[in-house]
């Protein structure tokens, strides 16, 4: 059976699961090409991945002064920083009760904020730069699928509130059945979230990252690295030495650094977008952010023109579904009957890296520098976790080490056998959504 990162190299790369038909393609500028990498080059800091990861580490280490080249194997954003729900989601993936559970009240608070503060440094960016894709701020509704699941929002709230976080509030069903169009149960409406283009920040994140004077190669897959005692990467043309790397390459590393590979899982994820719709505040009112408490989790929004962006249906196998409007379909028809029959315009998947721990793996081995797995919530969390690296290359590490701290342990198998087993397990966690 081929690897995940096979099946998207055969078409390119990471244009499997058609980006190019995706509604992000369709309406973001598009981008010329950067050209490949065909030297033997240079580098105070070499990123691998040209996704908001890698982008934002390159852009926040040039602008200390350092040479930084970025090493993309297929096209800037086409990895899942291009083709996400665009669910602007404050915090972690790990709610903060269970986050207390783990690591105690200190830590977790800290953790959290740090959630808090990628929400920051990517608004930040926007303004900084006049990023222009089509930012919403009206708030994200978790929405709860089983009545058990409203008592887990007031463990949420009084959590929250202990962390002095105040821009949350519970809805009933009444009042979530007012916002969405749909049977909740109740919702956590958090005031801070939103929704994005992601493919146009991306996009606009890499025009930021040049104009401070990051060099991009595209259509250059990193085949190889060494650790030493020189660090090089290698592509079938080119090699860069460098002083440091960055491998922000997540769910499409391919087994380029089996040690950190181990730590996460990549879970296909799947997104819809109908026709626009006759009455999208039906469906949607405030144009808020939505996702479910499922763990198979379902994640909504309206577009600009007033279409269904919907994201549902995973998949644990390495292949694609073979009908991938059909699978989208099904879950969107369950939250809304009313649309079971509503053309789908476009349609497009994507790889989600998903650690045991649900809290993103970032750190260091010597002078290389990584950070994937975000869990589902890498939206606002990429960029952030790409400015701490690149604090980190400077000497600050405080970020960083906050997550270096709760390093997420190997899934059984490490990176080829954790696929089978994992698969396994996560078929019977979804299995419980219908229970
Ligand atoms: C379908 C889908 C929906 C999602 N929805 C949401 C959401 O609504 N909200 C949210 O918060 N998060 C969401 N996420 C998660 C979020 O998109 C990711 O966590 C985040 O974008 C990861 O960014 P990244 O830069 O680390 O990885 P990527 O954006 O995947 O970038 C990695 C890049 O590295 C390149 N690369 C890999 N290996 C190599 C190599 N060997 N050589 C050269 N280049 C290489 C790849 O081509 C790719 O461009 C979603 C993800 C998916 C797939």
């Amino acid at each position: 059976m081929n690897s995940i990162s096979e099946l998207h190299k055969e078409s390119g790369f990471n244009r499997e699961l058609n980006m190019a038909g995706s509604y992000y393609v369709a309406t973001a500028n598009s981008r010329s090409d950067s050209k490949a990498l065909a030297d033997d080059i240079e580098a105070d800091v070499c990123v691998i991945g040209g996704g908001c990861t890698g982008l934002s580490a390159a852009l926040h280490a040039a602008e200390v002064g350092l040479k930084v080249v970025v090493i993309e194997g297929g096209k800037v954003g086409w990895g899942a920083s291009g083709r996400n729900g665009g669910q602007l989601i404050p915090g972690l993936r790990k709610g903060p009760t269970e986050l207390v559970e783990m690591v105690g009240e200190e830590q977790a608070r800290a953790l959290f904020w740090q959630g808090i503060e990628a929400r920051n440094t990517v608004l930040g960016l926007i303004s900084r730069f006049a990023i222009e894709c089509d930012l919403v701020l009206n708030g994200h509704l978790n929405t709860a699928a089983k009545p058990s699941h409203v008592k887990y929002f007031d463990e949420e709230l009084k959590t929250l509130r202990n962390f002095g976080y105040e821009s949350v509030e519970i809805l009933d069903q009444d009042e979530t059945s007012t916002r969405v169009g749909s049977s909740y149960y109740g919702g956590l409406l958090d005031r801070l979230g939103g929704h994005y283009h992601p493919l146009k920040y991306t996009l606009s994140l890499a025009s930021a990252a040049e104009t401070v004077g990051v060099k991009i190669y595209e259509n250059s897959p990193v085949l190889n690295l060494s650790k030493g005692p020189n660090l090089e990467v290698f592509t079938a043309q080119g090699r860069v030495r460098a002083k440091r790397i960055v491998v922000a390459g997540d769910a499409f590393l391919d087994k380029l650094y089996p040690e950190i590979e181990k730590r996460f899982i990549p879970i296909g994820s799947y997104i819809a977008v109908t026709k626009p719709l006759k009455d999208p505040t039906a469906i949607v009112a405030n144009d808020l952010a939505v996702s479910d408490t499922r763990f198979v989790v379902n994640y909504f929004r309206m577009t600009p023109d007033g279409r269904l962006l919907f994201g549902g249906g995973e998949n644990y196998f390495p292949k694609p579904p073979r009908d991938m409007e059909a699978f989208v379909r099904k879950p969107m028809a369950e939250v809304f009957p009313q649309l079971a029959t509503i053309p789908i315009e476009y349609c497009w998947g994507g790889q989600v890296t998903v650690t045991q721990t649900r809290l993103p793996h970032m750190g260091r081995e010597g002078e290389i520098y990584f950070a994937h797995g975000y869990s589902g919530m890498g939206a606002l969390m990429s960029t952030h976790a790409g400015k701490l690296l690149a604090e980190a290359m400077l000497g600050a590490d405080t970020g960083l080490d906050l997550f270096r701290a709760i390093t997420p342990p190997a899934f059984p198998g490490g990176a080829v056998l954790r696929g089978p087993l994992q698969t396994l397990g996560m078929l019977w966690f979804a299995l419980r959504d219908r229970l």
